[in-house]
């Protein structure tokens, strides 16, 4: 088997993305095929991953990127109606409700790019919009309370003061390390 010449490799499988991608990841000094990933980044407007990855035998480092397989997504809305996912409408939306909150608008890319591989990982083609409102909010929860319950106003279309106060306790009981380890 021929030496790869790059310490870099472009992955095309859903899959590897799924597994984390550990297994099969050869490393190009010693070919051995288990790594562990030292750091995640999006890459290339949220098309791809680029990881930072540890030989488990001998150490050396090295770059992969690892592009996901996009596949639709249709949202269902709550009228029923279906559409085709559109992180832009997303990423508008979050950006929306972190104005003024500090929060950088890179950081909500990187809430886009997890969500959408998240739902590209899925065997199913279908989502709700409530449930994609749902995942974002996981990962608004540990990063700004204000983002967290404006973002929550629109998707969960609060009609009254109680909704907001049922929120607030939400957000008081979510494990908050735990929403900020899903971003990393
Ligand atoms: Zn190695």
């Amino acid at each position: 088997m021929a030496l790869q010449p790059f310490s870099t490799a472009v992955v095309l499988s859903k899959l590897e993305q799924l597994s984390g991608g550990s297994q099969g990841m050869q490393c190009p000094s010693c070919q051995h095929t288990d790594s562990r990933v030292l750091e995640s980044r999006s890459a290339d407007i949220g098309r791809s991953v680029r990881r930072r990855r540890e030989c488990l035998h001998c150490d050396f480092r090295f770059t992969t990127y690892e592009r996901v397989e996009t596949v639709p997504i249709t949202v269902v809305k709550r009228n029923g109606h279906r559409e085709a996912f559109n992180r832009s409408k997303l990423l508008h939306g979050l950006l929306r409700a972190c104005e003024k909150t500090g929060l950088e608008p890179s950081r909500l890319e990187t809430v886009v790019d997890e969500l959408e591989l998240e739902l590209q990982g899925r065997s199913g083609r279908e989502v709700a919009s409530r449930e994609i409102g749902e995942l974002a909010l996981q990962q608004l929860a540990g990063m700004s309370d204000v983002a967290y319950i404006r973002f929550a106003s629109v998707y969960r279309q609060f009609q009254s003061v109680a909704d907001f106060v049922a929120t607030l306790d939400g957000l008081s009981q979510q494990p908050k390390a735990k929403a900020l380890a899903a971003l990393h």
